[in-house]
């Protein structure tokens, strides 16, 4: 599918968007291009790279055989970008996102507002939905700070 439009709706080729980050032959520059190359790699069955692009301190919470039957069974039907809000603090960022899907022939629609972190200058996105540290406890990030005035201060 290299010469398709990519999956994440950019309008670009999957070879000039979102292919090179999935092959690790570059990385998503901002939280949005993180953000669209892991709902391309939802598409594409591509859990590899929704776990690396996950915090390194959440990746074993992540089941793999969930994630690859969720992607696998549903019917992806496009991604709509809302809103980017590309730096918050030095090294946060949030992503609102739409995305809609066919699931036992009803079109449903999930809206996120999606955090990530920066670490070692790279993107990552930060999982709410696996188990959290308390808001004291160190941050999964790595950055030394507590967990409430790192990424937990984003989590609502
Ligand atoms: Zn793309
Ligand atoms: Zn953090």
């Amino acid at each position: 599918m290299s010469a398709e439009n990519c999956p994440c709706g950019s309008g670009k080729k999957y070879d000039d968007c979102c292919r090179p980050l999935h092959q690790s032959e570059r990385l998503p520059e901002t939280a949005e291009a993180l953000m669209r190359s892991r709902y391309s790699a939802y598409v594409l069955q591509k859990i590899d790279y929704i776990v690396e692009t996950t915090v390194p301190a959440q990746q074993h919470l992540l089941n793999r055989a969930d994630l690859a039957a969720w992607s696998r069974e549903t019917r992806w039907l496009g991604l709509e970008v809302l809103r980017h809000i590309p730096k918050i603090g030095k090294h946060h960022a949030q992503v609102e996102f739409c995305a809609r899907f066919a699931e036992g022939g009803e079109v449903c629609e999930h809206h996120e507002l999606s955090a990530f972190v920066q670490a070692d200058g790279r993107w990552y996105f930060i999982d709410p939905t696996v188990p959290l540290p308390t808001m004291k406890q160190p941050c999964i990030c790595g950055s030394g700070k507590k967990f409430k005035a790192c990424c937990g201060g984003l989590l609502g």
